[in-house]
């Protein structure tokens, strides 16, 4: 594909030159789906799935309710025939974050070489993995393989990891018991082994109005969604001031954040409505549920004062997502694969959230290890360094070593 001639023209330097990667034409391919998350992702899923069939692979899909988007699993299995037990995943989501409002100096919908970066919406969130891993299918099949080793490819994944969670009800299922899942988020191909869970609300108060000069006479919704909003800060604080801690994440301690507040609608009215939304991100051995609870309580104490002002009065909670955090503290079978595959001893832990945990919920140990970097997906521009493709192949290159029979 070439890119409009307006987006060159702006970016002299940017060529569709191919750099020295066995993936590179795979690349190409998925990056050229507009799988942004409200689309919908079947024109890429159809395309991996005619591939693996190409190769004698059979894909099984499940799909969201309204069949617009679909997970692929695939299994290539074992030379004695064995197709569930103890297999690697390699998983990547096949949603992308929108482009809308982004100044982009090339199509984001074509991987375009500049320099010794490739830029692309998802070249490094996170097609890329999936499109190296799809490019070891011959040699795998070619060499024969000890063990399985399965594909999965999700939906909807940029907005609260939703499409995964039928994929793995499904491999559940179907009794498939990996060894171990490889999740391939960027993280700089450094194995990490655990992230944060997150868990976010919205909190809706409905108070009392009345004329500003009557205060007495109504409640007021936003002084108290401000009164819980700094109970939140206080818990902030206290995490991190007194922990408990974690060195090994980048943010070692759970965080509470209030993103989002509305409420009010004019100075000399008592306002009957506020909301606000935030959100836990809590280390693995940090307990949601409990923060959850206790901030739901402290709220509560608001209730009978205001109702005594006025019976419809109240202070309400919506959940809006949850993921599980996980640590498999690098102990895993899959763990040390991984180390063996990226020829580094040491492991990291990061406070993104990805489907690694859904799958250890699962009883699949997972990790994370991908090419490029948190920091530069979701920007305009989107780039991956051609050394973390390099990189990933060559984890690939180990991995195929290691489950091969030949
Ligand atoms: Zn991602």
């Amino acid at each position: 594909m070439n890119a409009p001639a307006t987006l060159t023209a702006v970016r002299p330097d940017a060529g569709t030159s191919a750099p020295d990667l066995v993936a590179w034409p795979l690349i190409r391919t998925l990056i050229a789906f507009d799988t942004t998350s409200r689309e919908s992702n079947l024109a890429l899923i159809d395309w991996v799935r005619a591939y693996l069939a190409a190769h004698g692979v059979e894909s099984t899909l499940t799909f969201d309710d309204d069949r617009r988007k679909a997970n692929l699993f695939a299994t290539l299995p074992a030379q004695d025939g064995n197709a569930t037990a103890g297999g690697i995943v390699l998983s990547g989501h096949t949603d992308v974050v929108p482009v809308d409002g982004q100044p982009w100096d090339t199509n984001p919908f074509e991987a375009t070489l500049v320099g010794g970066k490739v830029h692309g919406r998802g070249v490094t969130d996170m097609k890329s993995f999936s499109a190296t891993g799809l490019a070891c299918v011959p040699e795998l099949l070619r060499r024969g393989l000890k063990r399985p080793v399965h594909f999965a490819l999700s939906y909807d994944e940029e907005i609260g990891c939703l499409g995964v969670r039928r994929l793995i009800e499904d491999v559940v299922t179907r009794g498939v018991t990996p060894l171990g899942c490889i999740v391939g988020e960027p993280t700089g191909m450094e194995l990490v082994v655990a992230h944060k869970g997150k868990q976010s609300w919205r909190c809706r108060v409905r108070g009392h109005e009345t004329h500003s000069s009557l205060t007495p006479l109504g409640v007021n919704a936003v002084q108290i969604a401000c009164e819980i909003v700094t109970y939140l800060t206080t818990m902030a604080r206290a995490f991190r001031d007194d922990g408990g801690y974690d060195d090994a994440f980048d943010v070692p301690y759970t965080t509470v954040h209030t993103g989002v507040i509305r409420g009010g609608t004019a100075l000399n009215i008592v306002p009957r409505d506020c909301s606000f939304d935030f959100e836990i991100r809590h280390l693995p051995f940090d307990d949601p549920d409990e923060l959850f609870a206790e901030v739901k309580a402290y709220a509560e104490r608001f209730v009978p004062a205001m109702r005594k002002v006025a019976a419809d009065t109240h202070v309400e909670f919506d959940a809006l997502s949850t993921l599980p955090g996980f640590d498999t503290h690098g102990e895993s079978g899959i763990a040390e694969l991984g180390r063996l595959c990226n020829g580094a001893d040491g492991h990291g832990k990061v406070s993104f959230g990805t489907e690694a945990s859904l799958f250890h919920a699962a009883a699949i140990p997972a990790i994370i290890c991908g090419p490029g970097h948190i920091a530069q997906a979701h920007q305009p521009n989107e780039w991956v360094a051609v050394e973390q493709l390099a990189r990933c192949e060559a984890f690939m290159r180990r991995l195929a070593d290691r489950v091969c029979a030949s």
